[in-house]
Protein backbone atom coordinates (compact mmCIF):
# COMPACT_ATOMS: atom_id res chain seq x y z
CA UNK A 1 0.00 0.00 0.00
CA UNK A 2 1.13 3.51 -1.18
CA UNK A 3 -0.04 5.52 1.97
CA UNK A 4 -0.13 9.62 1.81
CA UNK A 5 -1.48 11.87 4.40
CA UNK A 6 -2.16 15.47 4.66
CA UNK A 7 -0.58 17.53 7.40
CA UNK A 8 -1.64 20.50 9.47
CA UNK A 9 -3.29 21.94 12.46
CA UNK A 10 -6.76 21.93 12.56
CA UNK A 11 -6.94 19.38 9.76
CA UNK A 12 -10.17 17.29 10.58
CA UNK A 13 -11.94 19.13 8.62
CA UNK A 14 -9.79 18.56 5.54
CA UNK A 15 -11.26 18.01 2.29
CA UNK A 16 -8.43 16.15 0.75
CA UNK A 17 -8.58 13.06 1.78
CA UNK A 18 -12.21 12.86 0.39
CA UNK A 19 -10.65 14.20 -3.01
CA UNK A 20 -7.41 11.87 -3.42
CA UNK A 21 -9.63 9.00 -1.91
CA UNK A 22 -12.10 9.85 -4.89
CA UNK A 23 -9.36 10.56 -7.51
CA UNK A 24 -7.94 6.54 -6.61
CA UNK A 25 -11.42 5.34 -6.81
CA UNK A 26 -11.95 6.98 -10.77
CA UNK A 27 -8.58 5.29 -11.71
CA UNK A 28 -9.14 1.74 -9.83
CA UNK A 29 -6.35 2.18 -8.03
CA UNK A 30 -7.49 2.59 -4.25
CA UNK A 31 -6.41 -0.47 -3.44
CA UNK A 32 -2.76 0.60 -3.34
CA UNK A 33 -2.85 4.21 -2.62
CA UNK A 34 -4.11 5.65 0.88
CA UNK A 35 -4.63 9.49 1.95
CA UNK A 36 -5.29 10.67 5.07
CA UNK A 37 -5.56 13.12 7.28
CA UNK A 38 -2.98 13.16 10.36
CA UNK A 39 -3.01 16.51 12.82
CA UNK A 40 0.40 17.62 13.87
CA UNK A 41 1.17 20.20 16.56
CA UNK A 42 4.25 22.83 14.83
CA UNK A 43 6.61 21.83 17.06
CA UNK A 44 5.44 18.06 16.58
CA UNK A 45 5.86 18.51 12.71
CA UNK A 46 9.71 18.04 11.90
CA UNK A 47 9.32 14.25 13.92
CA UNK A 48 6.11 13.86 12.69
CA UNK A 49 7.26 14.03 8.97
CA UNK A 50 10.47 11.74 9.71
CA UNK A 51 8.66 9.18 11.35
CA UNK A 52 6.00 9.17 8.20
CA UNK A 53 9.00 8.43 5.87
CA UNK A 54 10.34 5.60 8.27
CA UNK A 55 7.11 4.05 8.34
CA UNK A 56 7.11 3.90 4.49
CA UNK A 57 4.64 7.21 3.53
CA UNK A 58 5.40 7.86 -0.30
CA UNK A 59 4.55 11.23 0.93
CA UNK A 60 2.70 14.23 1.90
CA UNK A 61 0.77 17.59 1.31
CA UNK A 62 1.23 19.80 3.89
CA UNK A 63 -1.05 22.94 4.68
CA UNK A 64 -1.54 25.62 7.68
CA UNK A 65 0.64 26.59 9.41
CA UNK A 66 3.25 24.43 8.22
CA UNK A 67 4.33 25.16 4.43
CA UNK A 68 7.76 26.96 5.67
CA UNK A 69 8.58 24.28 8.17
CA UNK A 70 7.70 21.64 4.90
CA UNK A 71 10.63 23.33 3.02
CA UNK A 72 12.96 23.32 6.29
CA UNK A 73 12.48 19.77 6.97
CA UNK A 74 13.04 18.67 3.57
CA UNK A 75 16.66 17.34 1.73
CA UNK A 76 15.96 18.55 -1.44
CA UNK A 77 13.20 21.48 -3.16
CA UNK A 78 11.91 22.44 -6.14
CA UNK A 79 12.88 25.49 -7.62
CA UNK A 80 9.55 26.60 -7.02
CA UNK A 81 9.48 26.17 -3.87
CA UNK A 82 12.81 27.60 -2.56
CA UNK A 83 11.49 30.82 -4.48
CA UNK A 84 7.99 30.79 -3.12
CA UNK A 85 9.38 29.95 0.40
CA UNK A 86 7.08 27.44 1.20
CA UNK A 87 6.21 23.84 0.01
CA UNK A 88 2.73 22.13 0.05
CA UNK A 89 3.76 18.66 -1.38
CA UNK A 90 6.53 16.17 0.27
CA UNK A 91 7.71 13.06 -1.75
CA UNK A 92 9.63 10.64 0.96
CA UNK A 93 12.26 8.04 -0.40
CA UNK A 94 14.24 6.12 1.38
CA UNK A 95 17.48 9.22 1.76
CA UNK A 96 15.58 11.86 0.63
CA UNK A 97 12.29 14.05 1.54
CA UNK A 98 11.33 16.13 -1.37
CA UNK A 99 9.56 19.57 -0.93
CA UNK A 100 7.30 21.33 -4.16
CA UNK A 101 4.96 23.64 -4.55
CA UNK A 102 1.85 22.73 -6.39
CA UNK A 103 -0.39 25.96 -5.37
CA UNK A 104 1.74 28.04 -7.69
CA UNK A 105 1.48 25.22 -10.94
CA UNK A 106 -1.92 24.59 -9.90
CA UNK A 107 -3.25 28.50 -9.80
CA UNK A 108 -1.41 28.62 -13.52
CA UNK A 109 -3.86 25.53 -14.76
CA UNK A 110 -6.86 26.93 -13.52
CA UNK A 111 -6.75 29.99 -15.21
CA UNK A 112 -8.51 29.94 -18.72
CA UNK A 113 -6.76 32.99 -20.33
CA UNK A 114 -3.04 32.89 -21.88
CA UNK A 115 -1.21 35.04 -18.70
CA UNK A 116 1.43 36.83 -21.38
CA UNK A 117 1.00 40.46 -20.54
CA UNK A 118 -1.72 39.95 -18.73
CA UNK A 119 -2.45 42.39 -15.46
CA UNK A 120 -2.81 40.72 -12.38
CA UNK A 121 -3.29 42.17 -8.78
CA UNK A 122 -2.73 39.87 -6.05
CA UNK A 123 -4.34 40.99 -2.80
CA UNK A 124 -2.93 39.40 -0.20
CA UNK A 125 0.71 38.83 0.66
CA UNK A 126 0.83 35.88 3.08
CA UNK A 127 2.05 32.14 1.36
CA UNK A 128 -0.73 32.28 -0.67
CA UNK A 129 -0.09 35.89 -2.06
CA UNK A 130 3.57 34.76 -2.71
CA UNK A 131 2.48 31.67 -4.58
CA UNK A 132 0.06 33.52 -6.55
CA UNK A 133 3.13 36.38 -7.32
CA UNK A 134 5.67 33.92 -8.13
CA UNK A 135 3.05 31.87 -10.30
CA UNK A 136 1.34 34.47 -12.43
CA UNK A 137 5.27 36.41 -12.91
CA UNK A 138 6.61 32.75 -13.78
CA UNK A 139 3.53 32.65 -17.00
CA UNK A 140 4.32 36.14 -17.82
CA UNK A 141 1.93 38.34 -16.04
CA UNK A 142 2.58 41.93 -15.20
CA UNK A 143 1.85 41.55 -11.39
CA UNK A 144 0.73 44.14 -8.47
CA UNK A 145 0.04 42.90 -4.85
CA UNK A 146 -1.77 44.38 -2.37
CA UNK A 147 -2.20 43.53 1.25
CA UNK A 148 -3.44 44.99 4.24
CA UNK A 149 0.06 45.63 5.66
CA UNK A 150 1.78 47.10 2.78
CA UNK A 151 5.48 46.76 5.02
CA UNK A 152 4.64 42.38 3.94
CA UNK A 153 3.87 43.85 0.19
CA UNK A 154 7.06 45.33 -0.32
CA UNK A 155 9.40 42.21 1.18
CA UNK A 156 6.98 39.80 -1.22
CA UNK A 157 7.91 42.25 -4.31
CA UNK A 158 11.13 43.06 -3.46
CA UNK A 159 11.97 39.13 -3.19
CA UNK A 160 9.86 37.91 -5.84
CA UNK A 161 10.04 41.02 -8.17
CA UNK A 162 7.09 41.94 -8.61
CA UNK A 163 5.32 45.65 -7.77
CA UNK A 164 3.70 46.85 -4.29
CA UNK A 165 1.17 49.00 -4.52
CA UNK A 166 -0.14 50.73 -1.82
CA UNK A 167 -3.45 52.22 -0.87
CA UNK A 168 -6.10 52.62 2.20
CA UNK A 169 -8.20 49.97 -0.11
CA UNK A 170 -7.24 47.85 -3.15
CA UNK A 171 -6.07 49.86 -5.87
CA UNK A 172 -8.85 50.72 -8.51
CA UNK A 173 -9.28 47.37 -10.39
CA UNK A 174 -9.94 49.16 -13.51
CA UNK A 175 -7.14 47.74 -16.29
CA UNK A 176 -6.41 44.54 -14.30
CA UNK A 177 -7.30 41.27 -16.54
CA UNK A 178 -6.64 39.28 -13.39
CA UNK A 179 -7.57 39.51 -10.25
CA UNK A 180 -7.18 37.05 -7.35
CA UNK A 181 -8.22 37.01 -3.47
CA UNK A 182 -5.29 35.40 -1.65
CA UNK A 183 -6.20 37.30 1.54
CA UNK A 184 -8.10 34.85 4.43
CA UNK A 185 -11.01 37.39 3.86
CA UNK A 186 -14.08 35.53 3.35
CA UNK A 187 -12.70 32.61 5.52
CA UNK A 188 -15.11 33.22 8.73
CA UNK A 189 -18.66 34.47 7.04
CA UNK A 190 -20.40 34.05 4.25
CA UNK A 191 -18.56 31.06 2.77
CA UNK A 192 -18.78 28.96 5.97
CA UNK A 193 -22.13 30.22 7.34
CA UNK A 194 -24.28 30.51 3.94
CA UNK A 195 -25.09 33.67 1.94
CA UNK A 196 -27.26 36.29 2.67
CA UNK A 197 -28.64 35.11 5.91
CA UNK A 198 -24.91 35.63 7.69
CA UNK A 199 -24.90 38.68 9.37
CA UNK A 200 -21.55 40.22 7.81
CA UNK A 201 -22.95 39.79 4.34
CA UNK A 202 -21.72 42.91 2.78
CA UNK A 203 -18.63 43.19 4.15
CA UNK A 204 -16.17 41.37 3.24
CA UNK A 205 -15.71 43.50 -0.24
CA UNK A 206 -15.31 46.02 2.01
CA UNK A 207 -12.07 44.12 3.68
CA UNK A 208 -10.94 43.55 0.49
CA UNK A 209 -11.17 47.64 -0.27
CA UNK A 210 -13.11 47.28 -3.57
CA UNK A 211 -17.02 47.85 -4.36
CA UNK A 212 -18.93 44.98 -6.69
CA UNK A 213 -19.13 48.00 -9.29
CA UNK A 214 -15.39 47.70 -9.94
CA UNK A 215 -16.04 43.67 -11.30
CA UNK A 216 -16.32 43.62 -15.42
CA UNK A 217 -17.13 40.90 -17.68
CA UNK A 218 -13.63 41.56 -18.77
CA UNK A 219 -11.92 40.28 -15.87
CA UNK A 220 -11.18 36.53 -14.78
CA UNK A 221 -11.62 36.87 -10.49
CA UNK A 222 -9.77 34.07 -8.61
CA UNK A 223 -10.90 33.82 -5.16
CA UNK A 224 -8.34 30.54 -2.66
CA UNK A 225 -10.78 30.73 -0.19
CA UNK A 226 -13.86 28.64 -0.22
CA UNK A 227 -16.56 27.24 1.59
CA UNK A 228 -20.22 25.61 1.48
CA UNK A 229 -21.47 28.58 -0.07
CA UNK A 230 -20.03 30.86 -3.15
CA UNK A 231 -17.74 33.71 -1.13
CA UNK A 232 -19.22 37.36 -1.74
CA UNK A 233 -16.31 37.84 -4.12
CA UNK A 234 -17.44 34.37 -6.28
CA UNK A 235 -20.89 35.56 -6.76
CA UNK A 236 -19.85 39.18 -7.36
CA UNK A 237 -17.33 38.34 -10.04
CA UNK A 238 -20.63 36.24 -11.62
CA UNK A 239 -22.95 38.69 -11.34
CA UNK A 240 -20.82 41.44 -13.48
CA UNK A 241 -19.74 38.42 -16.04
CA UNK A 242 -16.34 37.77 -15.17
CA UNK A 243 -14.72 34.41 -15.85
CA UNK A 244 -14.67 33.04 -12.09
CA UNK A 245 -12.72 30.49 -10.57
CA UNK A 246 -13.18 29.57 -7.12
CA UNK A 247 -11.36 27.95 -4.30
CA UNK A 248 -12.63 24.59 -4.85
CA UNK A 249 -11.11 24.72 -8.17
CA UNK A 250 -7.69 25.85 -6.92
CA UNK A 251 -8.10 22.71 -4.28
CA UNK A 252 -8.95 20.68 -7.25
CA UNK A 253 -5.73 22.00 -9.66
CA UNK A 254 -3.16 22.00 -6.76
CA UNK A 255 -3.91 18.39 -5.44
CA UNK A 256 -4.00 17.39 -8.98
CA UNK A 257 -0.83 18.12 -9.49
CA UNK A 258 0.42 16.34 -5.96
CA UNK A 259 -1.59 13.27 -7.27
CA UNK A 260 0.24 13.70 -10.54
CA UNK A 261 4.16 14.26 -8.32
CA UNK A 262 3.62 10.93 -6.74
CA UNK A 263 1.59 8.42 -8.81
CA UNK A 264 3.14 9.56 -12.04
CA UNK A 265 -1.15 9.27 -13.21
CA UNK A 266 -2.96 11.56 -14.94
CA UNK A 267 -4.87 13.16 -12.30
CA UNK A 268 -9.40 12.49 -12.52
CA UNK A 269 -10.39 15.99 -12.48
CA UNK A 270 -13.92 15.33 -12.55
CA UNK A 271 -13.80 13.02 -10.07
CA UNK A 272 -11.83 15.26 -7.72
CA UNK A 273 -14.39 18.51 -8.40
CA UNK A 274 -17.18 16.28 -7.60
CA UNK A 275 -15.82 15.25 -4.83
CA UNK A 276 -14.74 18.35 -2.43
CA UNK A 277 -18.50 20.16 -4.18
CA UNK A 278 -20.63 18.19 -2.69
CA UNK A 279 -18.65 18.83 0.97
CA UNK A 280 -20.57 20.81 3.43
CA UNK A 281 -17.16 21.64 5.23
CA UNK A 282 -16.02 24.89 4.87
CA UNK A 283 -11.67 24.04 5.24
CA UNK A 284 -8.74 23.36 3.09
P1 LIG B 1 -1.71 33.80 5.61
O1 LIG B 1 -0.27 33.53 5.34
O2 LIG B 1 -2.23 33.79 7.02
O3 LIG B 1 -2.04 35.25 4.97
C1 LIG B 1 -3.30 35.86 5.17
C2 LIG B 1 -3.40 37.10 4.29
O4 LIG B 1 -4.72 37.63 4.41
C3 LIG B 1 -2.44 38.22 4.68
O5 LIG B 1 -2.02 38.90 3.50
C4 LIG B 1 -3.33 39.13 5.54
O6 LIG B 1 -2.92 40.48 5.56
C5 LIG B 1 -4.63 39.02 4.79
N1 LIG B 1 -5.80 39.35 5.61
C6 LIG B 1 -6.26 38.66 6.69
N2 LIG B 1 -7.37 39.26 7.16
C7 LIG B 1 -7.59 40.36 6.39
C8 LIG B 1 -8.58 41.37 6.39
N3 LIG B 1 -9.57 41.39 7.29
N4 LIG B 1 -8.52 42.34 5.44
C9 LIG B 1 -7.53 42.33 4.51
N5 LIG B 1 -6.56 41.38 4.46
C10 LIG B 1 -6.60 40.42 5.39
O7 LIG B 1 -2.65 32.79 4.81
P2 LIG B 1 -2.32 32.04 3.43
O8 LIG B 1 -1.70 30.74 3.72
O9 LIG B 1 -1.64 33.00 2.53
O10 LIG B 1 -3.80 31.73 2.90
C11 LIG B 1 -4.67 32.79 2.49
C12 LIG B 1 -6.03 32.20 2.13
O11 LIG B 1 -5.91 31.37 0.98
C13 LIG B 1 -6.62 31.31 3.23
O12 LIG B 1 -7.99 31.60 3.34
C14 LIG B 1 -6.43 29.90 2.72
O13 LIG B 1 -7.44 29.02 3.18
C15 LIG B 1 -6.55 30.13 1.21
N6 LIG B 1 -5.89 29.08 0.44
C16 LIG B 1 -6.65 28.27 -0.32
C17 LIG B 1 -6.06 27.28 -1.09
C18 LIG B 1 -6.92 26.40 -1.92
O14 LIG B 1 -6.48 25.30 -2.28
N7 LIG B 1 -8.12 26.82 -2.31
C19 LIG B 1 -4.67 27.11 -1.10
C20 LIG B 1 -3.90 27.97 -0.30
C21 LIG B 1 -4.53 28.95 0.46
P3 LIG B 1 -1.87 41.00 6.69
O15 LIG B 1 -0.49 40.67 6.17
O16 LIG B 1 -2.16 42.46 6.76
O17 LIG B 1 -2.20 40.27 7.97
Amino acid sequence: MNRLAVLGQPIAHSLSPRMHAAAFRALGIDSDWSYEAIELSPDAFADGVQRLRREGYAGANVTIPHKARALDVASAASAAARAIGAANTLSFSADEIRAENTDAPGLIAALPIELGGARALVLGAGGAGRAAAWALKGAGARVDVHNRTHERAAGLAREIGVTAVESAGSPPLRGYDVIVNATSVGLDSGAASGGSENPRAGSELKELGFGADELTDRMVVVDLVYGSSPTELVSAADRAGAIVVDGHEILVRQGAESFRIWTGREPPLEAMRAAVKISKEPRE
